[in-house]
């Protein structure tokens, strides 16, 4: 193996240096600075994702565990060894718990320790008290080996894994072999290790790079792409949801309520769509400010919300103009709801403006029949938005779906 020539204990920093093994060992330490700064990138664009910079730490805990192996500190050859053994024990960690967390587990922290623990006493014993190279590689493979397979248990146990949990699971098994048992492999195939110079030219030398290699770049192309589904999730979210009110805007209504709309009439359910609008609103920005006013759409959007429940669908389709597609509910249910919203948000004060205001809301309701759209359902709940506001507003008004023929000649007996 080339790296031979350098790999006494000492660095050598005249003859040989620049060899080809000089170049071979730098490279996992070159794989994993440059992964730490990638990850370190990403975080200063995603400042809310903390366990970026946790992998980064990881990588550089690796990088820095390799050079360790190459560099002697002056604190001596055992200490330097030691550093270089926790360098990769914190990348094993931090790499192991960011898999768990971003795979939505509780990280096992005390099990994990154990192993880093028990690694680095083992390691610790054979070093400073009864120096054994061959037991002290033995150990710390085992304890990282270890924590590959707490990866691997934890990930075993989701349900419906998507493909980047399964291709995590793998990488973790393979990790576990690699490290449990490669190591093995190699000292029953070539022996115990005399010293560093045989450690560093053994197979298991050339094997351990090159497998630490691969298996970093895989790990971090799938951390990576965790964190493109994650990006593509939250902009698509975004792009769906009113920041206002929290509320989905229209788009994201015209999406989720259409879904809805079609699974209720696919299995026969009632389903009614209520929409609001406050009432007078223009003349409450008038007289107490627009910032009065977006406090007010919150307070609404709050109740619609509190009273929709997670199974229906609520937005803030306008300005000031709200829809909620209620699944399992007929007219006189969708009545009822938007009655209960109605009364409880004009009878109390918005938090925020000062106690006398009181704002209303009008309502139209309209219920699913025969083969209307979500379109259609919108216009009808409208037209009874129109009645409620022409009759005095805060009220409710429905819509009631009639033969066409009826409609036709009458349009005012659509809503009662
Ligand atoms: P009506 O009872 O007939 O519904 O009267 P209105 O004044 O509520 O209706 P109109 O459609 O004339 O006015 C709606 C107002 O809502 C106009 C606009 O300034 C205000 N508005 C729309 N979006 C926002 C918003 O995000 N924040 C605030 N504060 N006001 C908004
Ligand atoms: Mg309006
Ligand atoms: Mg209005």
């Amino acid at each position: 193996m080339g790296a031979r020539h350098y790999a006494s204990p000492k660095p050598q920093l005249g003859r040989g240096f620049l060899d080809n093994g000089l170049f071979i060992s730098l490279v996992n330490p070159a794989i994993a600075l440059t992964l730490a700064m990638a990850f370190l990138a990403l975080w200063l664009y995603r400042r809310d994702r903390p366990h970026l910079v946790l992998i980064a730490m990881a990588y550089t805990g690796s990088a820095v565990g390799f050079l360790l192996q190459y560099f002697t500190l002056p604190i001596g050859l055992p200490a330097t060894k030691l550093f270089s053994n926790l360098g990769f024990m914190v990348a094993s960690l931090g790499i192991a718990a960011t898999v768990i967390r971003q795979c939505g587990r509780q990280v096992p922290w005390f099990g994990m320790g154990l192993f880093v623990v028990g690694g680095l006493a083992g390691f610790s014993w054979f070093i400073f008290v009864e120096p054994d190279i061959t037991l002290r590689v033995l150990l710390l493979n085992f304890s990282i080996g270890g924590i590959s397979l707490v990866v691997a248990a934890e990930l075993r146990v989701i349900r419906d894994k998507t493909p980047i949990q399964k291709v995590m699971l793998a990488l973790a098994v393979l990790s576990g072999m690699n490290f449990l048992v490669r190591p093995v492999v190699s000292v029953a195939l070539n022996g115990p290790f005399t010293g560093y110079e045989n450690l560093y030219s053994s197979l298991y030398w050339t094997t351990a790079l090159f497998s630490h290699a691969i298996l970093s770049l895989m790990i971090a192309l799938c951390l990576f792409t965790v964190e493109a589904l994650d990006l593509t999730a939250t902009l698509r979210s975004e792009s769906l949801t009113d920041p206002l009110s929290g509320l989905l805007n229209r788009r994201g209504f015209e999406t989720k309520a259409s879904k809805l709309l079609d699974s209720c009439i696919s299995s026969g359910l009632p389903v009614s769509l209520v929409v609001a609008d406050l009432d007078r609103f223009k003349s409450l920005n008038d007289r107490h400010g627009h910032a009065a006013g977006d406090k007010v759409i919150i307070e609404f959007a709050t109740r619609l919300r509190d009273a929709a429940g997670s199974r229906a669908v609520a937005a803030r389709i306008g300005g000031e103009e709200f829809a909620v597609l209620l699944p399992m509910a007929d007219p006189a249910a969708a009545r009822l709801f938007a009655e209960a919203v109605r009364t409880v948000f004009s009878g109390n004060a918005i938090a925020g403006l000062p106690l006398d205001v009181r704002v209303t809301g009008s309502f139209g309701i309209s219920s699913h029949s025969g083969g209307e759209s979500l379109d259609d359902m919108l216009h009808r709940a409208d037209e009874a938005l129109y009645h409620a506001k022409k009759s005095g507003r805060d009220g409710v008004r429905v819509s009631y779906q009639r033969l066409p023929e009826a409609v036709a000649s009458d349009p005012a007996a659509w809503v009662a």
